[in-house]
């Protein structure tokens, strides 16, 4: 292999770092090539540990778009917050929360450090975005400001918003219109980094192409860094901060600036429920996979519910747990499903199949017992038995 191979090996290697996505555990990824309904997918669990995983985003032209997503991570009720939900639609196992409990009255101030919620200067909760933290501390200040049974209609409309589709298509068509000049940008340096720079080289040899190799570079480093800013200036108007680290960032690693899109996307639906996302970025047959995923984990969730020794915890968890899983239900409806259709059992795959697992869906040749992995009594078919 020749220096200049070896030097474009190293360069593909770099650049398929950048299309490596960390995510929380929690975290649904929506992964889509340029104009497609995409599907959803789970960060990896080879690739990452208890706490996230990797996801990748398509490497090659015309680079398509990612969206990540997280189920709400906090848990509100009108006496007060607790940072621990019980959903785990990834996992059959929950990952570490903080499991603060604070009731409202208890509240001196709430406030942001970044991305961390810290309720009477202690961290009560660690979020992935900015508008996230900012949003759970708005709604944490907000509640503990009105009276009592004023409470549950403000969680109910936090939530009615959360999973608003139209919202969420409106914030995906803003993303397509600030990135339409973005997109062609991204793909040209994809393009003339590894296929017209190489070409250059090979024919005309390094001496003679360095230097104009690389003002080019950086000149389109340049434009794809200020066309990011602009978008993300009109998308994330209360990031400054954020927007002129990612933006410096980009203009001193070209290969990074390829994946401009992906900086601007990924938590582009932050504040909407993975089930709204999924209405908009999946086609139906991937929506219904995911909802049906997302209904089993709300209706059976993982057991030990919550494992926190107050009552207030408890509470709050179990009042949250409630009002989500309703709105959940409603929204499925509306989305043209059926919830209970959705969470019928799968037919028995063995003849000897007798009983299944209500949440995973692990099917069993015991007539009773519980399910080794969830905890959750095993059921019967209404009709027993029949061909798979
Ligand atoms: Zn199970």
């Amino acid at each position: 292999m020749t220096e200049s191979q070896q030097l474009l090996l190293v360069i593909a290697l770099i650049y398929l770092s950048d299309c490596l996505l960390w995510a929380h555990a929690r975290a649904i990824a929506f992964v889509s090539t340029f104009g497609k309904k995409g599907r959803w997918k789970q960060p990896s669990s080879l690739l990452g540990n208890p706490n996230g995983g990797v996801i990748v985003a398509h490497p090659f032209p015309p680079l398509g778009r990612v969206f990540v997503c997280r189920p709400w991570p906090v848990s509100f009720s009108p006496a007060g917050a607790f940072s621990y939900v019980a959903q785990a639609v990834n996992s059959d196992e929950r990952c570490e929360q903080p499991e603060r409990c604070v009731r409202y009255e208890d509240i001196q101030s709430v406030r942001t450090r970044s991305k961390e919620v810290r309720i009477n200067d202690v961290v009560f909760f660690r979020a992935d975005s900015e508008p996230l933290a900012e949003s759970i501390a708005g709604l944490t200040d907000k509640l503990r400001r009105l009276p009592l049974e004023e409470r549950a209609a403000t969680i109910d409309a936090t939530l009615a918003t959360a999973f608003d589709e139209k919202a969420a298509g409106r914030r995906v068509e803003a993303f397509e219109d600030a990135c339409t000049r973005l997109r062609l940008f991204c793909n040209g340096l994809f393009i003339f980094i590894f296929l017209a720079g190489p070409s250059l080289v090979w024919f005309f040899g390094w001496t003679w192409c360095w230097a104009p190799l690389l003002l080019v570079l950086l000149s389109a480093a340049a434009v794809i860094a200020t066309e990011y800013y602009q978008a993300h200036r009109m998308l994330y108007p209360n990031e400054p901060g954020n927007r002129r680290v990612q933006t410096a960032a980009m203009c001193l690693n070209p290969l990074g600036a390829i994946r401009a899109r992906d900086a601007l996307s990924r938590h582009l639906l932050a504040l909407h429920h993975p089930l709204a996302a999924a209405r908009v970025l999946c086609d139906d047959a991937s929506f219904r996979d995911f909802a049906r995923r997302a209904l089993l984990d709300l209706h059976f969730p993982l057991r030990p519910v919550c494992r926190a020794a107050s009552a207030d915890a408890n509470d709050i968890e179990r009042w949250f747990r409630e009002r989500l899983r309703e709105t959940a239900d409603a929204f499925v409806r509306r989305a043209g499903f059926d919830p209970v259709e959705l969470i019928e059992a799968d037919p028995p795959e063995e003849k000897s199949s007798r009983t299944y697992c209500p949440r995973c869906q692990r099917q069993y040749e015991r007539a009773a017992g519980d399910c080794a992995i969830c905890g959750w009594s095993l059921m019967e078919w209404c009709i027993l038995p029949r061909e798979a």
